[in-house]
């Protein structure tokens, strides 16, 4: 049996990681703060011995005994993380070196949830694991991109300098149950709209696209990742290079839903990538078996019921 913590861990990906990790018979600390997480994520695994959950931010050091760790902490819808945007980069950057220091000092193996945020507004596509990036490092998403742009050279630094057993995987525009019905990101976004009868906020043409990728098949592809030989520590994409427009996504969504909702346009945002679709050459070379295997449809269907028995349920205890 493994120890492994997972911070961030009552959030989106973590709620599910966490589950998965407790599954396969490990024990599982999940650290959080509660910003973006929910304890209602979580709650279910709360009669498992082997779970334990605290309460702590991680710009704090924070000392345990572990096998592994998951480095989630951060929040991740553009909405949230531009919210305090100084508190994102310390997130960020301090999360960083107090894990790595603890991974160091256990002797722990540490992945970190990068982004496809380093490539920034992307001038290659899809994007490989060698490509730069493209980043405003004054713009709005630069807390976000910058602050995990300086993690990477962390952790690869902390792997250079001081052995530590590290894992960088960059991961692409996630989606599913038990993401935040009001997060800001599209996915979540568009389904409560098309549920709720509202209009469906497409912002700017709509052209731009996204490559969506189902969490099951992140999670695999984290906990395979972990499980690769210590010389490799990526970065490494992780993500579904099936590419849609946001106007396709809301069409899905409104087939889907059966929904009469109508699209409106709204401003786009400052510095939101015009593109975006992982090369997943080397995900598929190195992760043992792991390929994308839920199409966006399949998995917009299990979301839109998430959401749905969430709408439901709301208006059940509000009556
Ligand atoms: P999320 O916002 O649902 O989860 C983030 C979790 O981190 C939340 O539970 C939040 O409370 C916690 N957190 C935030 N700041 C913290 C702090 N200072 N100390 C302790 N806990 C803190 O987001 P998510 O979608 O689950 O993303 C998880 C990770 O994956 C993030 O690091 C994110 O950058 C990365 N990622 C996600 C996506 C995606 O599409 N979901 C894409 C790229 C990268
Ligand atoms: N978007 C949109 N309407 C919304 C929310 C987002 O058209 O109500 C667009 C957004 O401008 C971006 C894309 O959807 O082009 C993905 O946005 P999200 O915030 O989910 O993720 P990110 O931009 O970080 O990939």
């Amino acid at each position: 049996m493994k120890r492994i913590l997972v911070t961030g861990g009552a959030g989106f990906v973590g709620s599910h990681l966490c589950e998965r990790l407790l599954n396969e018979g490990n024990e599982v600390i999940c650290m959080d703060n509660y910003f973006t997480g929910r304890k209602s994520k979580i709650a279910h695994l709360m009669d498992n011995p082997y779970f334990e959950i605290i309460r702590h931010d991680v710009t704090m050091p924070y000392f345990i005994e572990v096998d592994e760790i998951y480095n989630l902490a951060c929040p991740a819808s553009p909405v949230h993380y531009q919210h305090n945007p100084i508190k994102t980069i310390k997130t960020s950057v301090l999360g960083a070196i107090n894990m790595l220091g603890l991974a160091k000092r256990v002797g722990a193996k540490i992945l970190q949830a990068s982004t496809s945020e380093v490539y920034g507004d992307p001038e290659i596509h899809p994007q490989p694991e060698h490509y730069w990036g493209h980043v405003n490092p004054i713009g709005l998403r630069s807390c976000y991109d910058e602050g995990k742009r300086c993690a990477e050279s962390l952790f690869v630094n902390y792997h250079e300098s001081n052995g530590v057993k590290v894992k960088i995987i960059r991961i692409f525009n996630t989606y599913g149950p038990k993401m935040e019905p009001d997060d800001g990101r599209v996915v979540s976004n568009f389904i409560m709209q098309a549920l709720q009868g509202k209009d469906i906020t497409i912002f700017g043409d709509g052209m731009q696209t996204r490559s969506f990728q189902y969490v099951s098949d992140l999670v695999e592809g984290m906990i395979k990742m972990m499980s690769t030989e210590n010389d490799f520590i990526g970065p490494i994409n992780i993500g579904n290079p099936v590419e849609f427009t946001m106007l396709e996504l809301a069409e899905n969504i409104i087939d889907l839903t059966g929904s009469n909702s109508k699209i409106i346009h709204m401003p786009l945002p400052a510095d939101d990538p015009t593109q975006r679709q992982p090369d997943i050459s080397l995900a598929i070379e190195k992760l043992n078996g792991w390929t994308p295997k839920i199409a966006l449809r399949e998995g917009l269907v299990n979301t839109i019921s998430y959401f749905d028995s969430m709408i439901r349920d709301k208006s059940i205890h509000d009556m």
